[in-house]
């Protein structure tokens, strides 16, 4: 299937930024991130029109593409830059993703839904991002890859994963919403020691859950 991005997309996606940067989501670099990816390609075509409003909306398994304005907030509590190693849980339609690496982060990605995977995995190459995507559960972390000098979770997660405090670099920082389903804080924890955290809280967060164990 052919998508194109044409003056219109441009135009939406240039107000959608505008909103961003009103809600004080102000972060330039990230921004320009945001006005360069398509968010269109990846929702279904049917939906198209909706890619550039400020809302999560469904895609494939069942799961949401997350809202712009928590991706705008999620990048820039990750406080990553050019060339860092960063671990994303949850790839899902991989906007997110796609972002990071617009902004030249190294993301490896791990979704746990394999309809999902063998969607987003294709698409993202076709348009260019060159992250590698792993199949998988996100609870684990990717050990063979760590240190990480970023961590976003893109999904609920009833607690912190172990592994993935684990897997920071120190100096590093966590970025995760913890919760109940559908309702969680924002929290981020940075690494300032072997065995060492600070957390802070963000405020609210709405995400799909994250899902235990076995990946489908
Ligand atoms: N970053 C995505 C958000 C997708 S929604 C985007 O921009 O579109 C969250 C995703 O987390 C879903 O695709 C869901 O399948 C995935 N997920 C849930 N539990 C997981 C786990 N344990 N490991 C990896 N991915 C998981």
């Amino acid at each position: 299937m052919k998508r194109e991005d044409n003056y219109r997309h441009k135009g939406l996606r240039k107000q959608l930024v505008q909103e961003l940067r009103d809600l004080d989501l102000c972060n330039e670099k990230i921004l320009a991130a945001i006005d360069k990816v398509p968010r269109h390609f990846f929702l279904d075509s049917t939906f198209e029109q909706f890619a550039y409003t400020n809302k999560a909306f469904p895609i494939a398994s069942g799961q949401t593409i997350s809202q712009p304005q928590t991706v705008a907030l999620q990048t820039q509590l990750l406080l990553c830059k050019s060339g860092d190693k960063v671990l994303e849980i949850g790839t899902g339609s991989g906007y997110q993703c796609a972002v990071l690496c617009e902004l030249g982060i190294k993301v490896h990605s791990i979704e746990r839904q394999k309809e999902l995977f063998n969607l987003t995995a294709p698409l993202l190459k076709k348009m260019g991002y060159n992250p590698a995507l792993y199949y998988g559960d996100g609870y684990k972390g990717k050990e063979v890859y760590a240190p990480f000098k970023g961590i976003i979770v893109t999904c609920g997660a009833p607690k912190v994963p172990e592994a993935l405090l684990k897997q920071l670099e120190v100096g590093g920082r966590l970025v995760i919403p913890i919760g109940a389903s559908n309702s969680q804080r924002m929290l981020t924890y940075d690494k300032i020691g072997e065995n060492e955290f600070t957390m802070k809280d963000h405020g609210d967060a709405a995400f799909v859950p994250m899902l235990e164990e076995k990946a489908r």
